[in-house]
Protein backbone atom coordinates (compact mmCIF):
# COMPACT_ATOMS: atom_id res chain seq x y z
CA UNK A 1 0.00 0.00 0.00
CA UNK A 2 1.37 3.52 -0.63
CA UNK A 3 -0.02 6.69 0.76
CA UNK A 4 -0.50 8.86 -1.54
CA UNK A 5 1.33 12.35 -1.16
CA UNK A 6 -1.72 14.66 0.17
CA UNK A 7 0.70 17.98 -0.54
CA UNK A 8 -1.00 21.57 0.59
CA UNK A 9 -1.78 21.96 -3.32
CA UNK A 10 -4.03 19.02 -2.90
CA UNK A 11 -7.91 20.16 -2.66
CA UNK A 12 -9.10 19.17 0.46
CA UNK A 13 -12.48 16.98 0.01
CA UNK A 14 -15.49 18.85 1.64
CA UNK A 15 -18.12 16.14 2.29
CA UNK A 16 -18.33 12.22 3.07
CA UNK A 17 -17.41 9.78 0.77
CA UNK A 18 -17.67 6.31 0.87
CA UNK A 19 -15.75 4.33 -1.80
CA UNK A 20 -15.29 1.01 0.17
CA UNK A 21 -16.91 -0.50 3.21
CA UNK A 22 -14.93 1.13 6.56
CA UNK A 23 -12.47 -0.01 7.16
CA UNK A 24 -11.44 -1.00 3.51
CA UNK A 25 -9.03 -3.40 1.92
CA UNK A 26 -6.09 -0.65 1.94
CA UNK A 27 -7.27 -0.03 5.78
CA UNK A 28 -7.44 -3.83 6.66
CA UNK A 29 -4.00 -4.73 5.15
CA UNK A 30 -2.51 -2.40 7.55
CA UNK A 31 -4.22 -3.57 10.60
CA UNK A 32 -2.99 -6.80 9.57
CA UNK A 33 0.76 -5.29 9.82
CA UNK A 34 0.14 -3.70 12.81
CA UNK A 35 -1.09 -7.00 14.50
CA UNK A 36 2.64 -8.26 13.80
CA UNK A 37 4.03 -5.13 15.11
CA UNK A 38 1.75 -2.87 17.60
CA UNK A 39 1.21 -4.04 21.09
CA UNK A 40 -1.89 -5.17 21.56
CA UNK A 41 -2.57 -3.03 24.80
CA UNK A 42 -3.24 -0.16 22.41
CA UNK A 43 -6.84 -0.61 20.96
CA UNK A 44 -8.09 1.87 18.09
CA UNK A 45 -11.77 2.89 18.24
CA UNK A 46 -12.40 2.66 14.19
CA UNK A 47 -9.33 1.18 12.24
CA UNK A 48 -9.47 3.03 9.32
CA UNK A 49 -6.03 3.83 8.32
CA UNK A 50 -6.36 8.01 8.24
CA UNK A 51 -3.71 9.35 5.37
CA UNK A 52 -4.92 13.12 5.66
CA UNK A 53 -7.39 14.85 7.29
CA UNK A 54 -8.71 18.67 6.95
CA UNK A 55 -11.24 20.88 8.96
CA UNK A 56 -13.97 18.24 9.97
CA UNK A 57 -12.82 15.34 7.48
CA UNK A 58 -10.28 12.23 7.75
CA UNK A 59 -9.40 10.93 4.48
CA UNK A 60 -8.65 7.31 5.15
CA UNK A 61 -5.77 4.94 2.90
CA UNK A 62 -9.17 3.41 0.69
CA UNK A 63 -10.59 7.53 -0.17
CA UNK A 64 -13.47 7.56 2.26
CA UNK A 65 -13.68 10.54 3.59
CA UNK A 66 -15.43 10.48 7.56
CA UNK A 67 -16.93 13.70 9.31
CA UNK A 68 -15.07 13.53 12.63
CA UNK A 69 -17.30 14.19 15.65
CA UNK A 70 -14.39 12.89 17.91
CA UNK A 71 -11.73 15.05 17.29
CA UNK A 72 -9.11 12.80 18.25
CA UNK A 73 -10.57 12.64 21.66
CA UNK A 74 -10.89 16.91 21.85
CA UNK A 75 -8.14 17.93 20.84
CA UNK A 76 -7.97 19.01 16.71
CA UNK A 77 -10.69 21.83 17.89
CA UNK A 78 -9.18 24.06 15.64
CA UNK A 79 -9.90 21.51 12.86
CA UNK A 80 -7.39 19.49 11.24
CA UNK A 81 -4.58 20.75 10.07
CA UNK A 82 -5.53 24.13 10.54
CA UNK A 83 -3.70 27.11 9.16
CA UNK A 84 -2.41 29.00 11.85
CA UNK A 85 -1.23 25.92 13.51
CA UNK A 86 0.25 24.48 9.79
CA UNK A 87 2.10 27.80 9.30
CA UNK A 88 3.73 28.06 12.71
CA UNK A 89 4.62 24.43 13.21
CA UNK A 90 6.31 24.38 9.51
CA UNK A 91 8.21 27.60 10.48
CA UNK A 92 9.51 26.35 13.62
CA UNK A 93 10.50 23.12 12.10
CA UNK A 94 13.13 24.93 10.06
CA UNK A 95 14.50 26.71 12.77
CA UNK A 96 15.00 24.38 15.23
CA UNK A 97 13.44 21.55 16.53
CA UNK A 98 14.52 20.91 19.96
CA UNK A 99 16.95 22.87 22.26
CA UNK A 100 15.24 21.39 25.85
CA UNK A 101 13.85 24.62 28.01
CA UNK A 102 15.83 23.66 31.06
CA UNK A 103 19.30 23.65 28.73
CA UNK A 104 18.59 26.43 26.76
CA UNK A 105 15.75 28.57 26.53
CA UNK A 106 13.53 29.98 23.59
CA UNK A 107 10.60 32.79 23.35
CA UNK A 108 7.92 30.55 22.34
CA UNK A 109 7.57 28.62 25.83
CA UNK A 110 7.54 32.12 27.29
CA UNK A 111 4.64 33.13 25.25
CA UNK A 112 2.45 30.08 25.72
CA UNK A 113 2.96 30.79 29.89
CA UNK A 114 2.05 34.23 29.11
CA UNK A 115 -1.08 33.42 26.90
CA UNK A 116 -2.22 30.62 29.72
CA UNK A 117 -2.25 33.61 32.69
CA UNK A 118 -4.62 35.32 30.31
CA UNK A 119 -7.10 33.07 29.03
CA UNK A 120 -7.31 30.77 32.22
CA UNK A 121 -9.84 32.23 34.74
CA UNK A 122 -9.32 34.72 37.28
CA UNK A 123 -7.27 37.43 37.29
CA UNK A 124 -4.46 36.91 40.26
CA UNK A 125 -0.84 36.84 39.22
CA UNK A 126 -0.34 33.40 37.64
CA UNK A 127 2.59 30.99 36.27
CA UNK A 128 2.91 28.05 34.17
CA UNK A 129 4.91 25.21 33.68
CA UNK A 130 4.77 22.78 30.20
CA UNK A 131 4.69 19.46 29.88
CA UNK A 132 3.57 16.83 26.85
CA UNK A 133 0.55 14.54 27.95
CA UNK A 134 -2.83 15.45 30.27
CA UNK A 135 -1.19 13.16 32.37
CA UNK A 136 1.76 14.73 33.16
CA UNK A 137 0.00 17.72 33.76
CA UNK A 138 -2.40 16.29 36.73
CA UNK A 139 0.73 14.70 38.26
CA UNK A 140 2.54 17.56 38.12
CA UNK A 141 -0.26 19.73 39.93
CA UNK A 142 -0.16 17.42 42.31
CA UNK A 143 3.15 17.69 42.65
CA UNK A 144 2.87 20.93 43.18
CA UNK A 145 0.12 21.20 45.86
CA UNK A 146 2.01 19.09 47.76
CA UNK A 147 5.34 20.70 47.99
CA UNK A 148 3.25 24.33 48.27
CA UNK A 149 0.63 23.06 51.20
CA UNK A 150 3.06 20.29 53.13
CA UNK A 151 0.34 18.03 52.98
CA UNK A 152 0.19 14.24 51.31
CA UNK A 153 -3.98 13.58 50.99
CA UNK A 154 -5.21 13.94 47.48
CA UNK A 155 -9.11 13.97 46.46
CA UNK A 156 -11.30 12.59 43.81
CA UNK A 157 -14.44 11.43 42.47
CA UNK A 158 -16.25 8.68 41.55
CA UNK A 159 -16.35 8.65 38.13
CA UNK A 160 -12.98 11.04 37.14
CA UNK A 161 -10.66 9.81 34.67
CA UNK A 162 -7.17 11.94 35.31
CA UNK A 163 -4.61 9.71 33.22
CA UNK A 164 -2.68 6.91 32.90
CA UNK A 165 0.81 7.12 34.52
CA UNK A 166 0.85 5.47 38.14
CA UNK A 167 -0.12 8.19 39.83
CA UNK A 168 -2.74 9.59 37.54
CA UNK A 169 -4.45 5.67 37.40
CA UNK A 170 -4.69 5.84 41.50
CA UNK A 171 -6.77 9.14 40.97
CA UNK A 172 -8.66 7.31 38.23
CA UNK A 173 -12.07 5.80 38.88
CA UNK A 174 -12.31 2.96 36.34
CA UNK A 175 -10.53 -0.09 36.66
CA UNK A 176 -10.77 -2.01 33.10
CA UNK A 177 -9.39 -0.67 31.34
CA UNK A 178 -7.25 1.83 32.67
CA UNK A 179 -6.04 -0.37 35.78
CA UNK A 180 -6.67 -3.67 36.12
CA UNK A 181 -3.23 -5.36 36.80
CA UNK A 182 -1.16 -2.58 36.65
CA UNK A 183 -0.98 -1.65 41.05
CA UNK A 184 0.16 -1.36 43.33
CA UNK A 185 -1.27 1.96 42.93
CA UNK A 186 -0.04 5.40 44.59
CA UNK A 187 -0.84 6.24 48.26
CA UNK A 188 -2.52 8.64 50.00
CA UNK A 189 -5.89 9.15 47.31
CA UNK A 190 -9.06 9.28 48.40
CA UNK A 191 -11.97 8.63 46.19
CA UNK A 192 -15.22 10.60 47.22
CA UNK A 193 -19.01 10.47 45.78
CA UNK A 194 -19.07 13.30 43.01
CA UNK A 195 -22.49 15.04 41.33
CA UNK A 196 -24.26 13.00 38.77
CA UNK A 197 -27.62 14.58 38.36
CA UNK A 198 -29.18 11.71 36.48
CA UNK A 199 -28.07 8.46 38.54
CA UNK A 200 -27.70 10.55 42.01
CA UNK A 201 -31.39 13.47 41.55
CA UNK A 202 -29.55 15.35 44.43
CA UNK A 203 -28.81 19.06 44.17
CA UNK A 204 -25.42 20.51 43.83
CA UNK A 205 -24.97 21.85 47.10
CA UNK A 206 -26.25 18.27 48.50
CA UNK A 207 -23.67 16.51 46.51
CA UNK A 208 -21.02 18.82 47.82
CA UNK A 209 -22.43 18.26 51.45
CA UNK A 210 -21.86 14.37 50.86
CA UNK A 211 -18.79 15.07 49.62
CA UNK A 212 -17.04 17.55 52.05
CA UNK A 213 -18.76 15.43 55.29
CA UNK A 214 -16.89 12.01 54.01
CA UNK A 215 -13.64 14.17 53.37
CA UNK A 216 -14.01 16.24 56.94
CA UNK A 217 -14.83 12.45 58.54
CA UNK A 218 -12.56 10.41 56.99
CA UNK A 219 -9.52 11.98 55.90
CA UNK A 220 -9.30 15.32 57.62
CA UNK A 221 -9.51 19.24 55.84
CA UNK A 222 -5.42 20.09 57.27
CA UNK A 223 -4.64 16.68 55.63
CA UNK A 224 -5.89 17.63 52.01
CA UNK A 225 -2.94 19.26 49.74
CA UNK A 226 -5.48 19.17 46.96
CA UNK A 227 -9.31 18.17 45.48
CA UNK A 228 -8.26 17.12 41.81
CA UNK A 229 -12.16 17.26 39.66
CA UNK A 230 -12.97 17.34 36.11
CA UNK A 231 -15.57 20.58 36.07
CA UNK A 232 -17.37 18.16 33.58
CA UNK A 233 -16.12 14.40 33.43
CA UNK A 234 -14.67 13.13 30.23
CA UNK A 235 -14.03 9.41 29.96
CA UNK A 236 -16.41 8.93 32.92
CA UNK A 237 -19.53 9.85 31.06
CA UNK A 238 -19.46 13.63 29.89
CA UNK A 239 -21.08 13.76 33.50
CA UNK A 240 -22.13 17.79 34.46
CA UNK A 241 -22.23 18.12 38.25
CA UNK A 242 -25.62 20.26 38.96
CA UNK A 243 -25.22 23.18 39.49
CA UNK A 244 -23.55 24.82 42.55
CA UNK A 245 -21.42 21.79 43.01
CA UNK A 246 -18.14 23.06 41.93
CA UNK A 247 -18.73 26.43 43.65
CA UNK A 248 -18.98 24.70 46.97
CA UNK A 249 -16.02 22.53 46.34
CA UNK A 250 -13.93 25.59 45.40
CA UNK A 251 -15.58 27.91 48.71
CA UNK A 252 -14.53 24.56 51.12
CA UNK A 253 -11.01 24.29 49.52
CA UNK A 254 -10.62 27.99 50.14
CA UNK A 255 -11.72 27.87 53.58
CA UNK A 256 -9.59 24.84 54.12
CA UNK A 257 -6.25 25.73 52.50
CA UNK A 258 -7.01 23.04 50.12
CA UNK A 259 -5.76 23.37 46.12
CA UNK A 260 -8.39 23.25 44.22
CA UNK A 261 -7.06 21.71 41.00
CA UNK A 262 -9.01 21.88 37.63
CA UNK A 263 -8.38 19.13 35.52
CA UNK A 264 -9.27 21.02 32.04
CA UNK A 265 -7.44 18.90 30.05
CA UNK A 266 -10.72 17.50 27.61
CA UNK A 267 -12.82 20.44 28.80
CA UNK A 268 -10.51 23.70 28.04
CA UNK A 269 -9.78 25.82 25.03
CA UNK A 270 -13.61 26.82 24.27
CA UNK A 271 -14.82 23.05 24.18
CA UNK A 272 -17.68 24.00 25.97
CA UNK A 273 -18.28 27.57 25.11
CA UNK A 274 -15.86 29.49 27.16
CA UNK A 275 -12.21 29.68 27.66
CA UNK A 276 -12.27 27.18 30.42
CA UNK A 277 -15.09 25.04 31.80
CA UNK A 278 -14.84 26.75 35.10
CA UNK A 279 -16.17 29.89 33.80
CA UNK A 280 -19.35 28.51 33.88
CA UNK A 281 -20.03 28.47 37.31
CA UNK A 282 -17.76 31.37 37.58
CA UNK A 283 -15.38 29.36 39.80
CA UNK A 284 -11.34 30.39 39.89
CA UNK A 285 -9.45 27.18 40.39
CA UNK A 286 -6.25 26.89 42.23
CA UNK A 287 -4.23 25.50 39.47
CA UNK A 288 -5.37 24.46 35.85
CA UNK A 289 -4.48 21.36 34.10
CA UNK A 290 -4.67 21.37 29.99
CA UNK A 291 -3.46 19.67 27.36
CA UNK A 292 -5.99 18.19 24.51
CA UNK A 293 -6.86 21.05 22.84
CA UNK A 294 -4.52 23.28 23.50
CA UNK A 295 -2.22 22.82 20.42
CA UNK A 296 -4.13 21.42 17.27
CA UNK A 297 -2.68 17.80 17.71
CA UNK A 298 0.93 18.61 19.40
CA UNK A 299 1.70 17.05 22.24
CA UNK A 300 1.94 19.64 24.53
CA UNK A 301 -0.14 20.22 28.36
CA UNK A 302 0.14 22.85 30.86
CA UNK A 303 -0.33 23.11 34.75
CA UNK A 304 -1.14 26.95 35.27
CA UNK A 305 -2.15 29.38 38.87
CA UNK A 306 -1.63 30.92 41.19
CA UNK A 307 1.95 32.04 40.82
CA UNK A 308 2.83 31.91 44.52
CA UNK A 309 2.09 28.24 44.31
CA UNK A 310 3.83 27.33 40.88
CA UNK A 311 6.96 29.32 42.39
CA UNK A 312 6.63 27.17 46.23
CA UNK A 313 9.04 23.99 44.17
CA UNK A 314 12.76 25.04 44.15
CA UNK A 315 13.91 25.02 40.41
CA UNK A 316 14.99 22.06 39.05
CA UNK A 317 11.89 20.00 40.71
CA UNK A 318 9.83 20.51 37.58
CA UNK A 319 10.51 19.87 34.02
CA UNK A 320 10.85 17.59 31.58
CA UNK A 321 12.98 16.93 28.23
CA UNK A 322 10.43 17.55 25.74
CA UNK A 323 7.79 19.71 28.03
CA UNK A 324 6.93 22.74 26.25
CA UNK A 325 8.75 21.84 22.99
CA UNK A 326 9.11 24.37 20.68
CA UNK A 327 6.96 22.74 17.83
CA UNK A 328 4.34 21.94 20.18
CA UNK A 329 4.54 25.55 21.28
CA UNK A 330 4.69 27.09 17.76
CA UNK A 331 1.28 24.87 17.34
CA UNK A 332 -0.30 26.13 20.42
CA UNK A 333 0.20 29.84 19.79
CA UNK A 334 -1.72 28.51 15.97
CA UNK A 335 -4.14 27.13 17.76
CA UNK A 336 -4.96 30.09 20.24
CA UNK A 337 -4.56 32.74 17.68
CA UNK A 338 -6.97 30.29 15.69
CA UNK A 339 -9.86 30.26 18.70
CA UNK A 340 -9.25 33.91 19.56
CA UNK A 341 -9.69 35.17 15.55
CA UNK A 342 -12.93 32.59 15.01
CA UNK A 343 -14.31 33.49 18.10
CA UNK A 344 -14.67 29.62 18.78
CA UNK A 345 -16.14 29.61 21.74
CA UNK A 346 -19.39 30.75 20.21
CA UNK A 347 -18.58 28.24 17.86
CA UNK A 348 -19.34 26.13 20.54
CA UNK A 349 -22.11 27.12 21.77
CA UNK A 350 -23.53 27.05 18.53
CA UNK A 351 -22.65 23.05 18.52
CA UNK A 352 -24.89 23.00 21.39
CA UNK A 353 -27.97 25.27 19.89
CA UNK A 354 -27.85 22.12 17.22
CA UNK A 355 -27.37 19.50 18.40
CA UNK A 356 -29.09 19.79 22.29
CA UNK A 357 -32.47 19.60 20.53
CA UNK A 358 -32.17 17.14 18.39
CA UNK A 359 -30.51 14.83 21.31
CA UNK A 360 -33.62 15.69 23.27
CA UNK A 361 -35.95 15.11 20.36
CA UNK A 362 -34.20 11.91 19.92
CA UNK A 363 -34.61 10.34 22.82
CA UNK A 364 -38.00 11.19 23.17
CA UNK A 365 -39.18 9.43 20.03
CA UNK A 366 -36.72 6.32 20.44
CA UNK A 367 -36.66 5.80 24.10
CA UNK A 368 -33.53 4.39 24.77
CA UNK A 369 -31.87 7.61 25.59
CA UNK A 370 -32.31 8.22 29.24
CA UNK A 371 -30.06 11.64 29.58
CA UNK A 372 -28.64 13.59 27.29
CA UNK A 373 -26.12 16.32 28.73
CA UNK A 374 -23.63 18.50 28.12
CA UNK A 375 -22.11 21.95 26.87
CA UNK A 376 -20.57 23.67 24.00
CA UNK A 377 -19.22 21.21 21.57
CA UNK A 378 -19.07 18.39 24.65
CA UNK A 379 -22.18 16.89 24.53
CA UNK A 380 -23.74 13.42 25.01
CA UNK A 381 -26.48 10.55 25.51
CA UNK A 382 -26.81 8.07 27.81
CA UNK A 383 -28.28 4.88 26.57
CA UNK A 384 -30.11 2.79 28.90
CA UNK A 385 -33.13 -0.24 28.66
CA UNK A 386 -35.96 1.43 27.57
CA UNK A 387 -37.96 2.57 30.86
CA UNK A 388 -35.48 2.27 33.04
CA UNK A 389 -31.93 3.83 33.65
CA UNK A 390 -30.36 0.49 33.31
CA UNK A 391 -27.00 1.07 31.50
CA UNK A 392 -27.56 -0.77 27.70
CA UNK A 393 -23.32 -0.96 26.71
CA UNK A 394 -24.61 -3.40 24.20
CA UNK A 395 -26.65 -0.90 22.47
CA UNK A 396 -24.41 1.97 22.65
CA UNK A 397 -21.59 -0.14 20.75
CA UNK A 398 -24.57 -1.40 18.37
CA UNK A 399 -25.16 2.66 17.71
CA UNK A 400 -21.17 3.88 17.47
CA UNK A 401 -20.38 0.48 15.10
CA UNK A 402 -23.54 2.03 12.47
CA UNK A 403 -22.10 5.56 12.81
CA UNK A 404 -18.51 4.47 11.68
CA UNK A 405 -19.65 1.72 8.86
CA UNK A 406 -21.70 5.07 7.65
CA UNK A 407 -18.42 7.07 7.36
CA UNK A 408 -18.76 9.18 11.02
CA UNK A 409 -16.42 8.94 13.51
CA UNK A 410 -18.05 8.49 17.23
CA UNK A 411 -16.83 7.77 19.96
CA UNK A 412 -18.25 5.75 23.62
CA UNK A 413 -17.01 7.24 27.33
CA UNK A 414 -18.88 6.56 30.91
CA UNK A 415 -18.30 3.79 33.77
CA UNK A 416 -21.26 2.05 32.48
CA UNK A 417 -19.69 2.26 28.45
CA UNK A 418 -23.37 3.36 28.07
CA UNK A 419 -22.59 7.21 26.40
CA UNK A 420 -22.23 8.15 22.77
CA UNK A 421 -19.94 11.32 23.19
CA UNK A 422 -19.94 13.77 20.79
CA UNK A 423 -16.52 16.27 20.64
CA UNK A 424 -16.50 17.78 17.10
CA UNK A 425 -14.21 20.14 15.55
CA UNK A 426 -15.22 23.54 16.88
CA UNK A 427 -15.07 24.95 13.43
CA UNK A 428 -16.89 22.06 11.87
CA UNK A 429 -19.64 23.42 9.11
CA UNK A 430 -23.23 23.52 9.98
CA UNK A 431 -23.47 21.40 7.09
CA UNK A 432 -20.97 18.32 8.29
CA UNK A 433 -22.30 18.37 11.68
CA UNK A 434 -25.91 18.27 10.40
CA UNK A 435 -25.24 15.30 8.16
CA UNK A 436 -23.08 13.88 11.24
CA UNK A 437 -26.35 14.26 13.13
CA UNK A 438 -28.63 12.94 10.79
CA UNK A 439 -26.14 9.42 11.01
CA UNK A 440 -26.39 9.33 14.29
CA UNK A 441 -30.06 9.78 14.13
CA UNK A 442 -30.63 6.71 11.83
CA UNK A 443 -28.28 4.58 13.84
CA UNK A 444 -30.10 5.30 17.46
CA UNK A 445 -34.00 5.13 15.28
CA UNK A 446 -32.52 1.23 13.73
CA UNK A 447 -31.22 0.20 17.18
CA UNK A 448 -34.31 1.61 18.99
CA UNK A 449 -36.29 -1.08 16.13
CA UNK A 450 -34.50 -3.84 16.92
C1 LIG B 1 -7.36 12.71 28.42
C2 LIG B 1 -7.40 13.20 29.81
C3 LIG B 1 -6.29 13.12 30.67
C4 LIG B 1 -5.01 12.46 30.24
O1 LIG B 1 -4.41 13.13 29.17
P1 LIG B 1 -3.28 12.38 28.31
O2 LIG B 1 -2.77 13.45 27.40
O3 LIG B 1 -3.94 11.24 27.62
O4 LIG B 1 -2.25 11.93 29.28
C5 LIG B 1 -6.40 13.65 31.92
N1 LIG B 1 -7.54 14.22 32.34
C6 LIG B 1 -8.63 14.32 31.56
C7 LIG B 1 -9.85 14.98 32.08
C8 LIG B 1 -8.61 13.80 30.27
O5 LIG B 1 -9.69 13.87 29.51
Amino acid sequence: MTVTEAGPQAPAPQQRRLRTEIPGPASRELQERRGAAVAAGVSSVLPAYITSASGGLLTDADGNVLIDLGSGIAVTSVGHSAPAVVDRVRKQACWFTHTCFMVTPYEGYVEVCEALAELTPGDHAKKSVLFNSGAEAVENAVKIARVATGRQAVVVFDHAYHGRTNLTMALTAKSVPYKHGFGPFAPEVYRVPGSYPYRDGLSGEEAARIAIDRIAKQIGGDQVAAVVIEPIQGEGGFIEPAPGFLPALSRWCTENGVVFVADEVQTGFCRTGEWFASSHEEVVPDLVATAKGIAGGLPLAAVTGRAELLDAVAPGGLGGTYGGNPIACAAALGSIETMRAENLADSARRVEHTVLPRLRALAEETGIIGDVRGRGAMLAAEFVKPGTNEPDAAATQRVVKTCHAAGVVVLTCGTYGNVVRLLPPLSLSNDLLDEGLSVLEYAVRLEASR
